[in-house]
């Protein structure tokens, strides 16, 4: 038996990583120096990306019989709708966005994990670690203070966003904290404006006032109140401090009531510039954090861990070489990050803009651009991460196209009726074919890596090769065999 892989942090990222390996058969142990879950709400949105790629171990039906499914998110201004997004889009088994609150997430993550025989173990921190050619020596402490060695061939610090595996690599977190400061309440509230499963933003000239549906009649509220003179971080807010942001920047007769949550914060936008070094790799907060706007931070981090897992475990396990597989983890989900932070800052820029000519400016473009179905259209995709596409990795051959079908680097779509691209117990690549001795041939040949039988073609002519996290490595022609079976010899050649 291996030694485990360490998975620092039991955040949502660290669950769904230790879900990942543990569905793969990859031995993992998983720690947090927290004493028990978050039961805050943080998160709210589980994307359809996340959704699709969840699908893969089976969760997906567990979170939407524990969610709220909301068809979109309507801009106000002076009390008329600037537009709507629809999240409806297509294309997915999920057009939809799932809320549920994070603390509802890490409980449904880690109860499929201990399904699966693996356990957190709570109350242990990480405190340094050796990084070497073959593994890491980290040093874990326990509740009761006592320090143990554990060698482990690989580790992941999904440990947040004052990750210690960050710092224990002296990577720095570049990037910068928005000077202004921001409210957030849980609370119950009646007397919304818009559908009540759906977001709502008030843009106001003061600032803007966000709602989101969390379960029905109980939302989050966030607002922006500027920067405090000195720069200090303000107090939480108060409930009536709350209700006088609904009363200023919302509609009338809104009320707030039952608080769970209040809270201040201020927005970082930090990332690293490269996710991995030797035998240790970061995910999620630990190596990328941004607005809230968009709700984008935890499925970002979350799919960081479904693209690390599947490579991981096919190098654990024997089954392809080191790299390219590896070195594609930080390349693919570092130029992920850039985008996810560059949309998340535009977006809350728009959102806080100050002085009245420009604000006009803004609600009079907003109108025009939100009334063209096709830009609506982009925007609810975008936030879907459904458009998450891999061009530049070296995992995918440039330049692969085919009028019917996705290409290169592209996700490929789920079709109705068909299993989950990576489903099951061991990471598998898909080929979509019409069936052939050739076919049988090499699918035969790369069998541990590759599905025993080649789906339905997209559409005649071509091939496409499917990773098994949804996303399309080549398409060739039809009967271009030497190109699967070049990239499949690549991913298997060792040295
Ligand atoms: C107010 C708020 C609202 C948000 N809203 C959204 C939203 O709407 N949509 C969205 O996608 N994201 C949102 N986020 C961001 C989201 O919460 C984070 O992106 C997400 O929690 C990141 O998950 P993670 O697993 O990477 O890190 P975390 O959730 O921070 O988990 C890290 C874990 O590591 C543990 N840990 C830390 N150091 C050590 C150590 N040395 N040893 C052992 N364990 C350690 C911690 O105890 C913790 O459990 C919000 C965040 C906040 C605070």
């Amino acid at each position: 038996m291996p030694q485990p892989i360490l998975i620092v942090g039991a955040g949502p990222v660290g669950l769904t990583l230790a879900v990942e390996l543990t569905r793969f058969g990859v031995p993992v142990r998983i720690v947090d120096r927290a004493a028990v879950r978050t039961d805050k709400s943080k998160a709210l949105v589980l994307w359809s990306r996340s959704l699709e790629l969840m699908d893969r171990t089976g969760e997906t039906s567990a979170f939407l019989a524990a969610g709220m499914r909301s068809g979109g998110a309507n801009i106000l201004a002076k009390g008329r709708q600037l537009g709507r997004v629809s999240f409806t889009t297509e294309g997915t088994p999920y057009p939809f966005a799932l809320m549920i609150p994070q603390s509802e997430t890490e409980r449904l993550l880690e109860e499929h994990l201990a399904a699966r025989g693996v356990t957190v173990g709570r109350q242990v921190e990480l405190i340094r670690f050796t990084p070497g050619a073959d593994g890491v020596e980290a040093v874990l402490r326990g509740v009761d203070g006592s320090e143990e060695t554990v060698q482990a061939p690989w580790m992941i610090g999904c440990d947040g966003a004052h990750s210690a595996v960050r710092h224990g690599l002296g990577m720095a977190f570049e990037g910068d904290t928005l000077p202004s400061q921001w409210v957030l309440a849980d609370v119950h509230l009646k007397g919304l404006p818009t559908a009540p499963d759906e977001l709502a933003l008030f843009w106001h000239a003061d600032g803007v006032l966000a709602l989101f549906p969390i379960s029905p009649g109980r939302y989050r509220m966030i607002a922006d109140i500027g920067e405090t003179s000195d720069g200090t971080a303000r107090p939480d807010p108060t409930l009536e401090e709350v209700q006088d942001l609904l009363d200023r920047r919302g509609q009338p007769g809104m009320v707030a009531s039952d608080p769970i949550w209040l809270a201040g914060f201020r927005i970082n936008e930090r990332k690293v510039k490269s996710y991995s070094a030797g035998r240790v790799f970061l995910a999620g907060d630990a190596a990328h954090i941004h607005s809230p706007a968009g709700g984008q931070g935890m499925n970002t981090g979350m799919q960081d861990a479904f693209n690390l897992a599947w490579k991981l475990a096919l190098v654990v396990q024997g089954k392809a070489a080191a790299e390219p597989l590896l070195e594609s983890y930080s390349i693919e989900r570092s130029a992920v990050g850039d985008i996810v932070l560059s949309n998340a800052g535009r977006m809350t820029a728009v959102a806080t803009l100050r002085g009245s000519a420009k604000q006009t400016l803004r609600n009079l473009m907003a109108s025009l651009v939100l009334h063209v179905p096709a830009i609506r259209r982009v925007m609810g995709r975008t936030l879907s991460e459904l458009t998450i596409a891999y061009p530049q990795s070296p995992l995918t051959v440039p330049g692969g196209r085919h009028s019917g079908g996705p290409a290169a680097g592209d996700r490929m779509p789920p079709r109705p009726g068909e299993p989950p691209i990576g489903a099951g117990d061991t990471p598998r690549f898909a080929l979509f074919a019409e069936a052939s001795p050739e076919a049988t041939e090499l699918l035969a040949r790369y069998g541990a890596l590759m599905e025993a039988t080649p789906r339905a073609p997209i559409a005649p002519g071509a091939m496409w090769l499917v990773r098994p996290d949804g996303y399309v490595a080549l398409v060739a022609k039809a009967g271009e065999w030497a190109e699967i079976e070049g990239y499949l010899g690549r991913l298997v050649a060792k040295g």
